[in-house]
């Protein structure tokens, strides 16, 4: 494969692009090696500047769950662009999105839209905050909830350090503000909130964990939180930002069956558009400005493109639940057939999946949370993300991300995927 094209590309982008890349995990520093240029993209197939094809398991992190250039989507796009941009006004599509939105999640009774799943997660536990008027959230070790400072934070040792700055910049004060459990670890949440009494906002987390590998919430875990956040008042937030219409209609509390006080929402939700959300209790939601006091904003929020791509992905989803029993049928082939292979192989390798999510973990440790996420051999799985790119499939660059199915997935993809899996898993143990 020539990826001379691409090689170029990046040797002038990281003159003028931190790293060259407008986001990290694109410069595949976790698989060594340069990253690939894309140019278009059509169903699940996509296209590099070198004229590569392949095909793709990233979604662009999950909104494609429709595959490349949809029609619907396209049309709705370019309907709305014959009316101008943006207006920095309220728009009828806002409207319609927020009562499909209430439609589609439950919990969800107000909703706010904004532009990215990082401002999600930042309003929402701001939000939580001045609901509550305490100071300090509880997240999870391996979760991801975009690069709001209050997130950027490493867990401190037992229940009642300080966890530390986990990116320069991010002050020692948003840190003392911060605590963060082991996932699936409810003892060590109840030590946390009960040697933080009465201080605790807001517990977020995500409800299946996509940003650490793909890692399910044990059972009873995410009932058990619900249950601590009841008792000592805290908003137990959703960040759905992943899941969110990809592991249900509604979500992973759909699929769970638990209901978060808030939920956040982004990639899918856009239908490729930089587009987020957070809502949930009225009660709550009531606070947010100019309903209430908590003070969020947005230029850009609520644009009338990205709603109508959005408000067009969606309307889809909800009107046509076989897409659901699709990307399940497809999710349960692909993984059933690494499944075989690993068998077949006498590879030990620990397979994460729910519905269109999956990671192939390079360990043989059972994968719960991040410890066991990171006892994967990573040199190994660099090699086979190369070996498997060489074949025409692209995965997600690194080890700790979950890989996105599309309805675009056909069966003789799966066939492909399954084969090529099996080639490179063998070239990278002969
Ligand atoms: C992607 C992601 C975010 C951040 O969303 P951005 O749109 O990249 O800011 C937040 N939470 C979760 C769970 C995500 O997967």
């Amino acid at each position: 494969m020539d990826f001379s094209s691409s090689k170029s590309l990046f040797a002038k982008a990281q003159q003028y692009i931190p790293g060259g890349v407008n986001s990290p995990v694109r410069a595949f520093k976790a698989v060594g090696g340069s990253p690939i240029f894309i140019k278009s993209a059509k169903g699940a197939l996509v296209f590099d500047e070198d004229g590569n094809e392949y095909i793709e398991l990233i979604n662009s992190w999950g909104p494609m769950i429709l595959g490349h250039g949809n029609e619907l989507i396209l049309k709705a796009v370019s309907d709305a662009i014959q009316h101008s941009f943006s207006f920095g006004a309220p728009t009828r599509r806002e409207v319609e999105m927020a009562e499909l939105l209430v439609n589609m999640v439950p919990s969800v009774e107000k909703v706010r839209m904004v532009n990215s799943g990082t401002e999600a997660t930042m309003s929402a536990i701001r939000v939580a905050r001045g609901f509550t008027g305490r100071d300090k959230i509880i997240k999870f070790e391996g979760c991801y909830h975009g690069h709001g400072d209050s997130f950027l934070i490493a867990a401190g040792s037992g229940a009642v350090t300080f966890g530390t700055p986990d990116s320069p910049g991010v002050t020692k004060g948003v840190a003392n503000d911060t605590l963060t459990a082991p996932y699936n670890d409810l003892a060590a949440v109840q030590n946390l909130v009960e040697a933080n009494k009465g201080q605790v906002a807001a517990l977020i987390l995500e409800p299946v964990v996509g940003n650490m590998g793909c890692v399910l919430p044990a059972p009873g875990f995410l009932e058990g939180l619900r249950k601590l956040c009841d008792q000592e008042g805290i908003v137990f937030i959703f960040d759905e930002v992943m899941t969110g219409f990809r592991l249900a209609k509604g979500g992973a509390q759909e699929r769970f069956g638990v209901t978060p006080d808030l939920t956040t929402m982004g990639k899918i939700i856009g239908g490729g558009m930089p587009v987020g959300a957070y809502g949930g209790k009225a009660e709550i939601m009531n606070c947010v400005s100019p309903a209430g006091p908590v003070y969020q904003a947005g230029t850009l929020s609520g644009n009338p493109i990205a709603m109508a791509a959005g408000l067009a992905m969606l309307t889809y989803l909800n009107e046509n639940p076989e897409v659901y029993q699709q990307l399940e049928a497809t999710g349960n082939q692909l993984v059933s057939g690494f499944q075989a292979t690993n068998a077949k192989l006498g590879l030990p390798y620990t397979i994460n999946h729910v519905g269109s999510m999956y990671t192939q973990f390079f360990t043989d440790q059972v994968v719960t949370d991040f410890p066991s996420a990171k006892s994967s051999n990573l040199a190994m799985f660099g090699k086979y993300f190369h070996a498997m790119l060489q074949r025409g499939i692209y995965l997600g660059p690194s080890q700790f991300e979950s890989m996105f199915i599309s309805t675009a997935i056909d069966q003789t993809m799966v066939n492909r995927i399954i084969e090529a899996n099996e080639d490179a898993l063998k070239e990278i143990h002969a």
